[in-house]
């Protein structure tokens, strides 16, 4: 399997070469030269395999150059790291079917990729003997999974530049008090879409990213997406145990369109699913898009599911491409007129395509109260916000088959919601009571990609 860039001025990477680069050498995202398609013996046997099993059966469907024994174990390693046998559960709850993607040690989904991506980072490193510094943006929780996913890893160092005060308690704690010495924190004075403007940046400035060794964690690295469309399968192929519906539709909150992106793919590859819910907080310029054509941004608001309080969706490129049949001068047409004005407006035409694809509903922060708290009262089940946003959407605008609505962190990650939601139900968990008395490592700085990068510089080991 080779890679080329939405852009189309990169072509014929290898899987660890797409790997490595992270964002593509053009600007644009990384994607794999064509999507491999499962035949219905390939899905009947992929039906009964644990999810180890189906991780590596189709990750290596991509990673073709990575020889089997290496992913397997790679893949094994990873998923060790999961507090639940399953790794990612499905339970049905009420009338839909919650796919727990929280098991991991930061607590949220993000560890399914990152987990797996810093494994493969210190694999390709040792091989080669390189280095690496990782520089990523987050609104929360990349940065603890990034963070999780690499912390004493061999020549990796990791800076995580995070809005100052806009992270949850738990997710600034778990970021800061990880004070490995390959680890710094950066705390940024503005907000989420500030921090992952100063890495794309930085990350274009071709020369110091070559002196400096950086790549990315964040959702723009081809394995986050990889990672994350195991569990659609997963999650599917658990529904139709219990069901003789033949499709079965997710319902995922988004603000990065990354999740959903690989459920998109997974969706290419030939898993039988209705058109995706996309779910967005009051951020909704991903929703606005899909209702309307309208891709334009907006202020970005701050809500109670604040890992999707996002307005550029890192990963809309990579849907871009796809949208357009793998047009890749559209594609860099449709770019430049958003970085210049801010907006991209689709004709009819495309809004079509767009709604064979997802449906979307913006959810606001009343709402995904109440949907915590009526949950609660009727299945006694706790949602995160951010999963509530999505349980919210597929009540309103769901089809009539087998709902799966992804939740994508574990609630005692957002005690301010929940107890906003319902007064002292969150019952205090003790993989996070246990940071509160650690030591934390974190630097603050203004919002200057000059400043940042001195620091960068100062820290990082060249290879
Ligand atoms: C990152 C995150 C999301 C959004 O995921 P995207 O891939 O950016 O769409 C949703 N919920 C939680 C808990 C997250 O951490």
């Amino acid at each position: 399997m080779k890679y080329c860039s939405t852009r189309g001025q990169v072509r014929n990477l290898s899987f660890s070469d797409a790997v490595m680069m992270g964002l593509a050498s053009d600007g644009g995202l990384l994607i794999p030269e064509q999507i491999p398609q499962l035949s219905q013996q390939q899905l009947e046997a992929f039906s009964h395999l644990n999810y180890r099993d189906l991780a590596y059966e189709i990750i290596s469907l991509y990673a073709t150059d990575l020889p089997a024994a290496d992913l397997r174990n790679l893949v094994d390693t990873s998923y060790a790291s999961f507090n639940h046998v399953d790794i990612t559960p499905v339970v049905k709850q009420g009338n839909v079917y919650i796919l727990e993607l929280f098991h991991g040690p930061t607590l949220a989904f993000k560890d399914v990729a990152l987990q797996f991506l810093g494994n493969l980072f210190e694999y390709y490193l040792i091989r080669d003997n390189k280095k690496l510094n990782i520089i990523g943006a987050t609104s929360g929780d990349t940065g603890s999974a990034a963070i999780a996913g690499v912390r004493g890893k061999k020549n990796i160092n990791i800076f995580i530049l995070f809005p100052f005060g806009r992270v949850s308690s738990v997710q600034e704690m778990q970021m800061t008090t990880v004070t490995d010495d390959n680890v710094f924190n950066i705390a940024i004075d503005g907000t989420f879409d500030d921090a992952q403007a100063i890495v794309k940046e930085i990350f274009n400035d071709q020369q110091f990213k070559q002196a400096y060794a950086l790549g990315s964690i964040n959702s723009i690295n081809w394995v986050r997406v990889l990672a994350q469309i195991v569990y659609y399968f997963y999650a599917y192929f658990r529904v139709r145990e219990q069901t003789t519906c033949e499709q079965v539709q997710f319902s995922v909150p988004t603000g990065n369109f990354g999740d959903i992106f690989a459920g998109y793919l997974a969706g290419k590859m030939g898993l039988p699913t209705r058109r995706f819910i996309l779910a967005t907080n009051a951020n909704n310029i991903l929703s606005r898009f899909v209702n309307s054509g309208d891709y334009s941004l907006a202020d970005v608001h701050h809500s109670f599911s604040p890992s999707m309080d996002i307005q550029v969706a890192s990963n809309f490129e990579r849907y871009l491409y796809y949208l357009y049949d793998g047009d890749t001068e559209a594609v860099v047409a449709a770019m430049g007129r958003f970085k210049k004005t801010g907006k991209i407006i689709f004709p009819m035409a495309l809004q079509a395509k767009i709604h064979q694809d997802f449906l979307a509903v913006s959810v606001d922060d009343q709402q995904t109260i109440e949907q915590i708290s009526s949950f609660y009262h009727h299945t006694g089940y706790l949602l995160d916000p951010h999963t509530a946003v999505g349980v919210k959407a597929a009540g309103l605008i769901g089809d009539n088959v087998p709902l799966v609505c992804l939740a994508t962190a574990h609630p005692a990650k957002f005690p301010e919601a929940i107890d906003k939601a319902l007064k002292d139900k969150m019952l205090p968990l003790e993989t996070i009571e246990r940071l509160r008395d650690l030591p934390r490592r974190c630097e603050r700085m203004v919002a200057d990609v000059k400043k940042i990068k001195k620091h960068i510089a100062l820290n990082s080991s060249k290879s």
